[in-house]
């Protein structure tokens, strides 16, 4: 029998993998969208809203993606501190630990 055991590091980048492909294409889907004559019914300040949002999840994750590759991933930018992997899991590209993300959001 192999072992499936994974390293967490490694679900979590075929999480990202995947958040990343699935808001690719919800930009995409919602750019399309934006550009047709009545925007599907969608009102115009929700349409911006959605494609700003999903813009900044498709960008937060390509860095987190980048910052796997660059051996940086998991560690918080602001205080260098470890960010634990239960947070990890649940914002798998988050890029502070909690007390740093929280002062920055204050
Ligand atoms: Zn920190």
């Amino acid at each position: 029998m192999t072992s499936t055991v994974q390293n967490p590091i490694e679900l979590l980048r075929d999480n990202l993998e995947e958040q990343f492909q699935r808001n690719t294409d919800q930009l995409a889907e919602l750019t399309l969208r934006s550009r047709q004559p009545g925007r599907s019914g969608y009102d115009r300040d929700a349409l911006a809203a959605l494609i700003a949002s999903a813009r900044q999840t498709v960008s937060d994750t390509a860095q987190a993606l980048r910052r796997m590759a660059e051996g940086s991933y998991g560690t918080c930018e602001r205080c260098t501190a470890d960010i634990p992997l239960q947070r990890l899991e649940i914002l798998p590209h988050a890029r502070f630990c909690m007390p740093c993300q929280r002062a920055q959001t204050g």
